[in-house]
C-alpha cells in the first residue's frame, strides 16, 4: 500500500499517479475561481476575464472539488474523494522541500 505520509521513489509508478492527481486538483482549484470571476463579469455584461478552460479531466475534477465541499467523509465510496482529501491536506501541511511528491510540484509552480 501506498502511504502517502511515507512515500518513497521505490513507488515511482504510484507516485507519478499520485502526483498527476495532485497537479489536476491544483489546477481544478484555480480554474474554478477563473470561472466564478467568468460568471460574475458575464452577469454583469463584462466580456469574460479567461479563456474556457480545455483540459482533460479539469471538469471531472472540479465536479469531484465541489463534491469535497459536501462529502460526509470516510465512508464516501466515490472515486478519488478519499485520495483527494489526503492529498489536499499533503499538500497544505507539507514543510518538507525534498519531498518526493509534492516538491517537484511546487518548484514546477514558482
Ligand atoms: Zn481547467
Ligand atoms: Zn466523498
Ligand atoms: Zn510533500
Amino acid at each position: 500500500m501506498f502511504d502517502i505520509n511515507h512515500p518513497t521513489t521505490r513507488q515511482a509508478p504510484v507516485l507519478q499517479i499520485v502526483q498527476k492527481q495532485l497537479v489536476f486538483l491544483i489546477h481544478a482549484n484555480s480554474c474554478m475561481k477563473k470561472d466564478e470571476t467568468n460568471e460574475l463579469n458575464v452577469m454583469c455584461g463584462f466580456p469574460r476575464v479567461h479563456e474556457e478552460c480545455r483540459l482533460d479531466h479539469c471538469g471531472t475534477f472540479k465536479n469531484l472539488l465541489e463534491h469535497l465541499r459536501n462529502c460526509t467523509g470516510p465512508s464516501c465510496t466515490r472515486q478519488y474523494c478519499a485520495s483527494s482529501v489526503q492529498l489536499i491536506k499533503h499538500w497544505k501541511e507539507c514543510r518538507d522541500q525534498a519531498c518526493v511528491i509534492c516538491a517537484p510540484i511546487r518548484r514546477a509552480q514558482t
